[in-house]
């Protein structure tokens, strides 16, 4: 489909060409009079309506990609906002939106089995996100598109693929990566590190317990560190079902602190900084840049 239009009252005479999926405009038009058109174009067509609501991620960001850098660039809100929201539901930016996604992508899920491996996302889907979202001021999805980065092998991380993030990302998050075990430990995970009884535990047998060390030792284990992961093996805890209650209230706030911090294990600024310099457009200052003895 080709659409043009031209206004009357041209200023700057400009040709901007953009597209959306299979759609072309052309227009001949001063910025303002742009604004509307590409504003008005996309309510007449329900643009937004040809997006599958299962489409994976890779897909989403071709989508929307081409709409959010003129949106951004021409200062449309309504449109940004609403590639805003979509781009987010790959990329939460709330403890509540993380809870839901991995809900939905988690083995024991009833979703179906395609929906949870394209939530799985490919490292070069990461640092495409990661790229948009820097080039596109939507800070509030870097610290967990930063969080997925940490997560992936050292050797990826070494390797230079077109498209990649920059290496001072990259030292980032791996820099992040260290913090996380540092959250796991002394946040999310630490009801197993360190176990506590119930105070209202009347079993003596839970204080010898040995079932916390030992999930412990089995989650050091692991490859790489998962501090927002909802524990899920209560019954190898072998501790009374008051104890289990008790880790279970710790193990919920614990992941609570580590989204909360999440932002500064990866050199952001809090949440509502990052969500008042998203809304502003504003230019991104990460804390403490000369700071050295930050651990
Ligand atoms: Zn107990």
């Amino acid at each position: 489909m080709d659409v043009t239009s031209s206004a009357s009252t041209t200023i700057t005479r400009i040709t901007l060409q953009i597209f959306f999926g299979q759609c072309t405009i052309q227009s001949t038009s001063s910025p303002p009079h742009f604004r509307n058109i590409v504003t008005h174009f996309c309510f007449c067509i329900r643009h937004f309506d040809n997006l599958a609501p299962d489409a994976d991620f890779d897909t989403l960001m071709t989508f929307i990609s081409g709409i959010l850098r003129l949106s951004t660039k021409y200062v449309i809100r309504y449109l940004r906002q609403r590639c805003i929201i979509l781009f987010l539901t790959k990329l939460p930016s709330t403890f509540e939106s993380y809870e839901a996604k991995a809900r939905a992508t988690s083995p024991s899920s009833t979703s179906p089995t395609p929906s949870k491996a394209r939530d799985r996302y490919r490292s070069d889907t990461v640092m495409r996100a990661i790229k948009l979202a820097q080039e596109n001021d939507i800070y509030e999805a870097l610290p967990y598109a930063y969080y997925c980065v940490s997560r992936f092998p050292h050797k990826r991380l070494l390797k230079e693929r077109p498209g990649d993030i920059s290496w001072k990302d990259k030292a980032i998050c791996l820099v992040g990566r260290e913090r996380l075990h540092w959250a796991q430990m002394s946040m999310s995970y630490a009801f197993l590190l360190v176990f506590h009884r119930s105070p209202v535990c009347q079993n003596l047998l839970c204080a010898h317990a040995r079932g916390p060390h030992a999930e412990w030792h089995l989650l050091e284990n692991d490859r790489s560190p998962h501090p927002l992961r909802e524990y899920d093996r209560w019954d190898s805890l072998n501790v009374c079902a008051d104890c289990v209650a008790y880790c279970q209230a710790r193990h919920l706030e614990g992941r609570k602190d580590v989204w909360k911090y999440l932002p500064t294990l990866f050199e952001l600024p809090p949440w509502e900084e990052l969500r008042g310099i998203q809304n502003t457009q504003g230019p991104l200052h990460c804390p403490n840049p000369n700071d050295g003895t930050a651990g």
